[in-house]
């Protein structure tokens, strides 16, 4: 894995002008007021009620919601700038905390200090990886669209809350921290059930919380944050990136040199002055042009076949970058039909692995001997990684 400047990364990536996104285009937001998605399908809730078949029943319908608890707290997060329409702010100040004065705020004269002492704050929060980067204002949204549309649980009832404004960051926000948060290897698998998805919901609920305990941190040593909760804000991926903890895959997904895929971003915006991180090269595009397998096994046919490209598919896919582009429409209209996510883009991915000797060696052919990727895309297909497994296996098989 060898770092990378900002200016190589920048020639890789970018090519065209970056058209700032606006976030009601983001797939989750577009069925509270897009009428061109709306026929796609007749609901566009997620997640059914419970139902008499492993993976399914009611402690497996519990599980998902309890563990999507944590992400409640995006609800009542006031430092957004768009906050949803009659948040209720938390005591800013609770017993254990105290409001500094402004003499005794830290002293940034050593940045170096300061971001050693940010990212072990951020792991002891609950991050699994830490990055810095410049805040890039091509990430942000170019509009909120306050916290969302919210369906009712299995009864597809939209709750359209928030307006559309205009969102510019002052111009003393100038880094960001940005977290990765591992999603359960053991749980995802059994895909795609409720059980399953309880793993994505508690790495969305573990980065919610982490930020919040962040950016308490941040304000009680003497700084500004913006504190993104989940995806808000800006775009995830870009900046972490740009933050050095991973790079982007054909699945549009981050793929982490660790965890690959099977991660969760948060990011928190600050006025603290930090070091930023490079970006970091281990050899993710030059695989996914050797492997198709997301591609393949994409239910929805969301994903691109070939090279990366500029085009983009619909309006939920952002301007003026070399990617995979996704098919977010037909990707998102499969989860509604289907009545659950679909956990099968991160899953069938070679570089989702647990990080045992043997994949590790795997992961440094990837990187150092690229000439072979060929070679190690058919022996990932060969020994069968990727498929599903047993839709009861949380209580059956997982062990804390
Ligand atoms: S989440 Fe599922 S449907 Fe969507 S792109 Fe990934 S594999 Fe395809
Ligand atoms: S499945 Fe293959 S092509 Fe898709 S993101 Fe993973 S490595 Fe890349």
């Amino acid at each position: 894995m060898k770092k990378i400047s900002m200016e190589q990364w920048e020639n890789k990536y970018i090519k065209g002008q970056i058209t700032r996104f606006d976030q009601k285009n983001q797939m989750f937001l577009r069925p509270g007021w897009d009428p061109e998605i709306n026929g796609m399908v007749e609901d566009w809730s997620l997640n059914g009620p419970p139902q008499d078949e492993a993976g399914f029943t009611l402690e497996d319908r519990a599980l998902l919601s309890a563990s999507s608890m944590g992400t409640m707290l995006a609800l009542f997060n006031t430092d957004l700038p768009n906050p949803m329409p009659g948040t209720v702010s938390l005591p800013n100040k609770g017993p254990f905390s105290f409001k500094i004065p402004e003499e005794m705020k830290l002293d940034s004269s050593n940045p170096q200090e300061i971001t050693e002492k940010i990212k072990k704050a951020a792991k002891w929060f609950g991050a699994d990886m830490v990055g810095i980067c410049r805040l890039d204002r091509r990430w942000v949204y170019s509009h909120t669209y306050g916290e969302g549309v919210y369906f009712g649980p299995g009864d597809g009832t939209k709750h359209t809350s928030g307006e559309s404004i205009v969102q510019e960051i002052p111009d003393e926000f100038q880094y960001a921290i940005v977290m990765c948060y591992e999603m359960d290897y053991d749980v995802i698998q059994h895909y795609s059930t409720y059980a399953s998805l309880a793993a994505t919901s508690m790495g969305y609920s573990r980065m919610a919380i982490t930020n919040h305990h962040l950016s308490s941190f941040i304000k009680d040593i003497g700084y500004k944050v913006i504190n993104c909760t989940t995806n808000n804000v800006a775009i995830s991926a870009p900046m972490a990136m740009q933050a050095g903890l991973g790079d982007l895959g054909r699945n549009g997904l981050l793929i982490t040199p660790k965890y690959g895929p099977r991660v969760r971003i948060s990011k928190v915006i600050t006025d603290l002055p930090l070091v930023p991180d490079s970006p970091i090269d281990f050899g993710v595009t030059e695989f996914c042009e050797a492997c198709e397998i997301c591609s393949e096994e994409c239910p929805s046919q969301s994903l691109q076949y070939g090279e990366r490209s500029t085009e983009t598919q619909n309006i939920s896919n952002i301007e003026g970058v070399s990617k995979w582009h996704i098919n977010a429409e037909t990707c998102r209209a499969h989860w509604s039909r289907s009545r659950r996510d679909c956990a099968v883009c991160i899953n069938v991915c070679p570089y989702n692995k647990p990080d045992t000797w043997f994949h590790k060696s795997v992961r440094w052919c990837t990187d150092h001997m690229r000439w072979g990727d060929p070679l190690y895309v058919r022996g990932d297909k060969m020994m069968g990684y990727g498929k599903a497994k047993s839709p009861d296996r949380f209580w059956n098989e997982w062990k804390p």
